[in-house]
């Protein structure tokens, strides 16, 4: 056989592999169904930082906070209350962390407008691995009467665990997140020692039980793992057009080896 005949059969070889395997579509990982139940939850409490916290967001400012880049956050600030600034892209915080218990109030705008993942999107990773997305998120948006992908809506750790219920608050009023977060660990070689885990309540209202994490959660294809050490904590300004949101009181304690899982 020729050689350009060799390269021929090759190259078509190779079409029909990448025809086998198209690139993964973000819908390929989204869930819509069973639809976890709406539970009203309860009157707000106020959750004041306790006396080991580290307090990310209180009355001081932005000072424990940072663009990615490292330099001061771009995000508004005014009366103890944090407003998503999109063209400023995500945040993260200054300082890093293990494992922790934090805990984070976040407010969709009464009035906002827009359907599905375009209704007051934005997130809380609790280990920023790296720059944009990269980490691990507890979804931030308004699933108040607002269908998506449960895997993807309010509360799921996204496109891995839906939410146990679905516990929001109507737009304009503070939700609360109160969140353990164990973080992954990994041997010399990068290899999974333990993976993540996480629980996390919604106003209230357990919502993730000690779910075990697959890896960064992703938009597109399958979760991986990808070695990591103490890391921020991250909160995304998405770019969707809707309103943005706001944040206020939030603070974390850090956990040593008695609270990890045994
Ligand atoms: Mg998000």
């Amino acid at each position: 056989m020729r050689k350009s005949h060799v390269m021929t059969i090759l190259l078509a070889a190779a079409a029909l592999a990448a025809l086998a395997q198209p690139e993964a579509r973000p819908e390929d990982t989204e869930v819509w169904s069973p639809v976890p139940a709406v539970v009203t939850p309860g009157a707000y409490v106020d959750v004041a930082p306790p006396s080991d916290a580290v307090v990310l967001l209180g009355s001081q400012g932005l000072g424990e906070w940072a663009a990615m880049d490292g330099k001061p956050a771009g995000w508004a600030f005014k009366d103890g209350v944090m407003t998503v600034d999109k063209k400023a892209g995500n945040i993260q915080t200054r300082r890093s962390f293990g494992s922790y218990q934090l805990h984070l109030e976040w407010r969709v705008p009464a009035g906002i407008v827009g359907e599905g993942q375009g209704r007051g999107n934005s997130g809380l990773f609790m280990a920023s691995t790296g720059g944009g997305d990269a980490g691990y998120e507890l979804q931030i948006m308004d699933s108040f009467n607002n269908k998506t992908y449960v895997n993807g809506q309010a509360a799921s750790v996204y496109k891995q665990f839906p939410p146990l219920a679905n516990a929001m608050r109507p737009p304009g009023q503070w939700q609360t997140y109160d969140v353990v977060w164990i973080a992954p660990t990994f041997d010399s070689n990068g290899a999974v020692t333990s993976p993540a885990r996480l629980t996390a309540f919604h106003n209230g209202v357990l919502v993730q039980n000690d779910v075990v994490l697959a890896g960064e959660t992703t938009y597109r294809g399958k979760p991986e793992y990808h070695a990591h050490g103490p890391s921020p904590i991250k909160l995304q300004a998405h770019g969707d057009p809707s309103a943005p949101i706001s944040f206020r009181n939030i603070w974390v304690r850090e956990l040593g080896p008695a609270a990890q899982p045994h």
